[in-house]
């Protein structure tokens, strides 16, 4: 029996898992995330389930090796969350690479038709029978240019959904990869020349704040800026300036920085302690999700049959375990070395 320790649990997770797992398996769904506080309750458990707000830092790492835990099974697809180095040598960690990158995508453009065609407003002025158009003069997507700054599995399939729309994609990518048949360009050219800005690159060293008051300064007037990536990628209380100082003409926030203490969780009974996300809030400009664009049945479908498989693969002894992250390089899907075996 592979005993799982599953945190932050919420009633979608559990209606997804349970529908799929078998005899040889069995989950303890805790609803507190994993920390250096309840790193404790793994005690027993052969593997860790864990999702994009749970700590994995190095010193919950060491503690769960200590207790005994063999595997961090992250159902989700980032991992910026997790010390890998910590990890090597002593717990295997895998993760969900691709759930539905067409979730998140789509749900991006969701964010972007409700941002410009004001869709948020209609519909809580027309439940209050206020039906005036004062105000809710949008614009065309068709002919506007778009910039997709990460082209993987998500970012090309944004771009696919604006190439339907009439727009003009511009791309900007570490790794750009012309078999993509998109238009790469450097990435001052594309903060220049969009009027809509979309982030679909993971969050690393090297792109935390990509957008800060220096790129937005070489932006557009009236630009929108979408972030369903991370959090991270954006320097908030830039954007912020940025929309006092109507440099920034709209933003729609799937994730924010300082999310893991705020989001996937009911505050409405609460005073906001995060001013500067209260602010962005209270714009008539920006529109804040709670980390939901993966958010679907097909997603989480996908998700828990991903993870059991991948958790199946690690006691099975597969050689290599499906989906495990490279510990070295730190990504495994552009690592060059030819992967045969377990990574230690
Ligand atoms: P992916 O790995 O398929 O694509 C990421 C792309 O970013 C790659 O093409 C990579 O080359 C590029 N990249 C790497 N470093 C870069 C850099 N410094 N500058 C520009 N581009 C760079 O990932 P994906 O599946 O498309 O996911 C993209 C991001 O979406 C993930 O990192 C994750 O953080 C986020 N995500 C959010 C949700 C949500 O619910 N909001 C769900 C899933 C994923």
């Amino acid at each position: 029996m592979i005993k799982i320790a599953f945190f932050d649990t919420h009633s979608y997770d559990k209606d997804s898992f349970k529908k799929i797992a078998d005899e040889n398996i069995s989950i303890t769904f805790f609803e507190t995330r994993l920390s250096k506080q309840t790193v404790n309750l793994c005690k027993g458990y052969d593997v860790v389930c864990v999702f994009v707000n749970d700590d994995v830092s190095k010193e919950v790492a060491n503690q769960l090796y200590e207790n005994g835990v063999k595997l961090i099974a992250l159902r989700c697809a980032g991992y910026n969350n997790v010390d890998l180095t910590a990890c090597f040598g002593k717990i295997h960690v895998v993760h969900v690479p691709a759930y539905s990158p067409n979730a998140v995508a789509e749900h991006t453009m969701a964010l972007l038709l409700t941002s410009i065609r004001r869709i948020h407003k209609a519909y809580n002025r027309t439940r209050d029978y206020n039906f005036s158009l004062e105000g809710m003069t949008g614009f065309n997507l068709n002919g506007k240019t778009v910039g997709v700054i990460g082209t993987g599995r998500i970012g090309r399939i944004f771009a696919d959904i604006c190439k339907g729309f009439g727009m003009n994609v511009l791309a900007y990518d570490k790794f750009p990869n012309e078999s993509y048949g998109l238009n790469y360009v450097s990435i001052e050219t594309l903060f220049k020349e969009s009027d809509i800005i979309s982030l679909h690159c993971p969050l690393t060293d090297e792109t935390k704040h990509l957008i800060n008051s220096d790129s937005i300064k070489m932006m557009k007037k009236g630009v929108v800026i979408l972030n369903t990536s991370r959090g991270g990628l954006l320097d908030a209380e830039a954007l912020l300036e940025g929309i006092k100082e109507r440099k920034i003409g709209a933003s729609c926030l799937d994730v924010y920085e300082e999310e893991s203490d705020i989001f996937f969780s009911d505050k409405s009974g609460h005073i906001l302690n995060d001013e500067v996300l209260a602010r962005l809030i209270s714009m008539p400009n920006v529109i804040v999700t709670s980390h939901q664009a993966f958010l679907t049945t097909e997603a989480l479908d996908n998700i828990a049959e991903t993870t059991i498989e991948n958790i199946n693969s690690y006691f099975n002894n597969d050689e290599p375990v499906k989906n495990e992250l490279c510990y070295c390089c730190g990504n495994m899907d552009r690592c060059r070395k030819e992967r045969k075996a377990k990574c230690f």
